[in-house]
């Protein structure tokens, strides 16, 4: 299996989670492959390299105790991040959209 570059970025966040969350967090996965989890449009391996560390963002599927990596497309990430220059706490619907869809994910990668 080919080294993804952000997996250093992911062993950081992990690292961090497993003080917070401390035996919560058992492992980590990092989302690929699948196109954007937000609307499901293609994230090239070009534009990955582009954004780099900061927009690499990281759920925790807490069923599973897995710290879930992931990356938006600009389009969702520029959604996001407008909205929570209004609103920082908020929860939005795009954020169940991308839960939903890492859960799924997650789960058929686990099938393989
Ligand atoms: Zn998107």
């Amino acid at each position: 299996m080919k080294k993804h570059p952000l997996f250093e970025v992911l062993d950081a966040i992990y690292s961090q989670a497993k003080l917070q969350y401390g035996s919560a967090i058992k492992g980590r996965w990092l989302h690929d492959g699948d196109g954007c989890p937000g609307c499901g449009k293609e994230i090239t391996a070009t534009k990955w390299k582009k954004k780099k560390a900061m927009s690499l963002n990281a759920f925790i599927y807490r069923e599973h105790g897995v710290l879930i990596g992931y990356m938006l497309c600009g389009k969702c990430a520029n959604h996001i991040f407008a909205e929570s220059e209004t609103n920082p706490h908020g929860h939005l619907p795009i954020h169940d959209e991308i839960e939903k869809n890492l859960k799924a994910a997650f789960v058929k990668h686990l099938g393989h």
